[in-house]
């Protein structure tokens, strides 16, 4: 509506501001063409008698041009015309024109001036000047009355006002029937429009008749239902690859699993032996009443140790939804690293950590403790026996590697360097690909970087590699810092 409105009334504003200069101008031109036709007819009339007023003015001065000039104006009664001089103490009448205007005239350019009569009346004064040897005698004044153009200007005036009247109700008629016609119709297509775009493809919108907008109605009702199709479409499409990445991180925590097995079977076999041990003194009943007691409490921490290390596994292996939390990185990387302590103490390799200020941010724990897993795993099938890996926390202000013009940020990175083998450089594009290992067959299924990637991406973070074959690998963690 408020686009019909406005279209009207630009285009009434032209019309209506054309119609009246066109009228002014009209007016105006007419008028200077009526003052025009009268200045000749006056310069016309002076040449026809100027030869007979030269002879009276010559034989009886001013009283003879007076006398003369009269019967003239007796026979032509469309003008008052009369003989007037410039000169003082004359018998004639003074010219109502400034005499330095009228020195100015000639036959050919004759004086003019606009006046008012005592009534009010417009009036229009021609000198015609009349020279005699030289000298100027007088003039001859044609008096010519505006009435008639006056009249003419203002029934100009009407016609012009009347049109525009005319063209504003026609305005008032176009507005009124384009609200009816295209405004409402173009309303219920624009709330239709901002339905689609909020992801509402719900009911069709209804636009009634056979022409461009009912076109562009049902056109927008078959985009609405294709897109309404489409998006059913992707959300099951986008479903499918959630589960499908989920099934992926699964086989990924298994396979970690199946190798921290190993770990922690060396690693219970201690305890089991001190259990054992522990159990068969109790039973030989050689023991006294203090150091059953002490067997006892030696067993009982032992299992203790033992039901915490299979928890941890079982924690490890299940399978849970993807939950955020806002908790501290530093206590996810700890359990991460208690379970691998066996690991990397069967490999004999040095396992560290440095102290660090506490990390609070919103991450899945369980997936963030995939990845530090799977990073700390690679490290150690990369280091030899006697090599160390360090896992470092500290927050750091960076930008995006796919977006550096990103504005700086704070991030809580978690780094595990090792002192392996490093890796070389026609692997390096590959390490983030699914199923890209370099491991023997049954030792590695090359999806523990990809699950990790995929992991971090969805925590809007990105992993950082840097290595140097023979040298050891460097794998950094960003994940955004927790907004203050
Ligand atoms: P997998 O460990 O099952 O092979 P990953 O996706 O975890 O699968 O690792 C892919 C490959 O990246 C590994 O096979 C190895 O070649 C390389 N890699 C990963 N981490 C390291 C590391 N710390 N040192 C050397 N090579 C590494």
């Amino acid at each position: 509506m408020k686009l019909t409105a406005k279209i009207v009334s630009i285009f009434l504003l032209g019309i209506v501001m054309l119609t009246a200069l066109f009228g002014y101008l009209t007016v105006q031109s007419e008028y200077q063409q009526f003052k025009r036709i009268k200045e000749q007819n006056a310069a016309s009339l002076g040449k026809e008698f100027r030869e007979t007023l030269v002879v009276a003015w010559k034989s009886q001065g001013h009283q003879g041009a007076i006398r003369l000039v009269r019967d003239f104006a007796n026979r032509h009664q469309q003008m008052l015309i009369r003989w007037v001089t410039t000169e003082e103490n004359q018998p004639t009448s003074q010219a109502d024109i400034p005499s330095k205007e009228l020195a100015l005239a000639t036959p050919e350019t004759v004086a003019t001036i606009t006046t008012e009569d005592s009534d009010g009346n417009e009036q229009y004064l021609i000198y015609y000047p009349i020279d005699i040897e030289s000298s100027r005698a007088g003039y001859v004044e044609f008096k010519v009355p505006l009435n008639d153009v006056a009249e003419y200007t203002r029934l100009t005036t009407y016609r012009t006002t009347a049109i525009i009247i005319g063209m504003l109700a026609c305005g008032l008629m176009i507005i009124t029937l384009g609200i009816r016609m295209v405004g409402r119709r173009l309303d219920k297509l624009v709330e239709k429009t901002k339905r689609i775009s909020q992801g509402d493809f719900s009911e069709p919108v209804e636009i009634k008749g056979d022409d461009e907008i009912s076109e562009l109605g049902a056109a927008l009702n078959q985009m609405s239902d294709t897109l309404s199709q489409q998006q059913q479409e992707l959300e099951a499409a986008s479903s499918a690859r959630i589960s499908a990445m989920e099934q992926l991180r699964h086989v990924d925590r298994l396979k970690t699993v199946g190798r921290l097995a190993s770990g922690m079977a060396h690693e219970l076999g201690t305890p089991l032996n001190v259990v054992s041990g522990r159990a068969g003194l109790i039973a030989s009943n050689r023991l006294s009443e203090d150091e059953v007691r002490d067997s006892a409490l030696v067993i009982k921490s032992e299992a203790d140790r033992m039901a915490t290390i299979i928890r941890q596994l079982l924690d490890f292996a299940r399978r849970r939804p993807p939950q955020q939390s806002v908790l501290d990185i530093g206590d996810v990387v700890s359990t991460a690293i208690n379970l691998l302590k066996p690991m990397a103490h069967q490999r004999d390799v040095e396992l560290t950590t440095t102290d660090c200020e506490p990390m609070i941010t919103a991450v899945d724990p369980a997936q963030i403790q995939q990845v530090v897993t799977n990073l700390i795993v690679n490290a150690i099938h990369a280091s030899s026996p006697g090599d160390q890996i360090r896992v470092s926390l500290f927050k750091q202000e960076a930008t995006p590697p796919t977006d550096t013009k990103a504005p700086l940020r704070e991030y809580c990175c978690i780094c595990v360097a090792d002192q392996g083998t490093g890796i070389a450089d026609d692997a390096m594009p590959h390490l983030f690909d699914p199923f890209f290992t370099t491991k023997d067959v049954g030792e590695g299924t090359g999806l523990g970087l990809s699950v990790s990637y995929g992991i971090i991406e969805d925590h809007h973070g990105w992993i950082d590699v840097e290595s140097q074959v023979g040298e050891g690998s460097r794998f950094t963690v960003y994940l955004p810092a927790q907004e203050a």
